[in-house]
């Protein structure tokens, strides 16, 4: 079986995408691999196998594509956390600053109404904004985070300090 760190083989360091200067992790080569991301989902889902998760919560939009395959995984449905214009009222939003400018994370009014045990997925933690902003919008959807998932944390841009200290957070690899 593979290691979790031999993932890293199917990761592409692409420079200066989508800007000058960033040093882009395309993850699409591991999806393209059955058995690289079946290993991914497989170790994106082992710590949180006994934590009574009740819903996956997926970031638009390549934590949709982890997200989703980790709902059925751990066999819970799957929330999309969507950019503004792409699903229908009513809805509950959260704006959030970005490296320059600012977005939207919307959803669902109330689909985690009763303190749904909610898990939050993305590919990667960089600053840590888009991850804080998650969170904020599932508790204003009613649920409760259980903790977040990523396959990537760019460890160096210091994202995890904008997670709550007091819930879990999850990395696969570090770059
Ligand atoms: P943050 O809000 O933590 O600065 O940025 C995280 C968001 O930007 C995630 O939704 C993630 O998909 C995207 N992102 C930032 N850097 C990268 C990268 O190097 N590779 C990929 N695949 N996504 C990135």
């Amino acid at each position: 079986e593979l290691d979790v760190d031999a993932l890293r083989a199917w990761i592409l360091d692409v420079p200066n995408f989508p800007s000058a200067g960033v040093l882009f992790r395309d993850v699409t080569p591991m999806l393209a691999d059955a058995e690289a991301f079946g290993r991914c989902i497989d170790a994106l889902a082992a710590p949180w196998q006994d934590a009574g998760v009740e819903a996956v919560c997926g970031i638009e939009s390549r934590g949709f594509i982890f997200g989703a395959a980790l709902a059925r995984r751990l066999e819970v449905g799957f929330v999309p956390l969507r950019k503004p214009g792409k699903l229908p009222p009513p809805l509950v939003e959260v704006e959030y600053a970005l490296e320059y400018g600012r977005d939207r994370l919307q959803a669902r009014s109330g689909i985690l109404d009763g303190g749904l045990r909610t898990l939050i997925v993305d590919d990667v933690l960089a600053t840590g904004g888009t991850l804080a902003a998650a969170h904020e919008l599932v508790t204003r959807l009613g649920g409760l985070t259980v903790g977040a998932g990523v396959v990537i944390e760019l460890s160096a841009l210091g994202g995890r300090a904008r997670w709550p200290r007091e819930l879990p957070l999850r990395a696969l690899l570090d770059y």
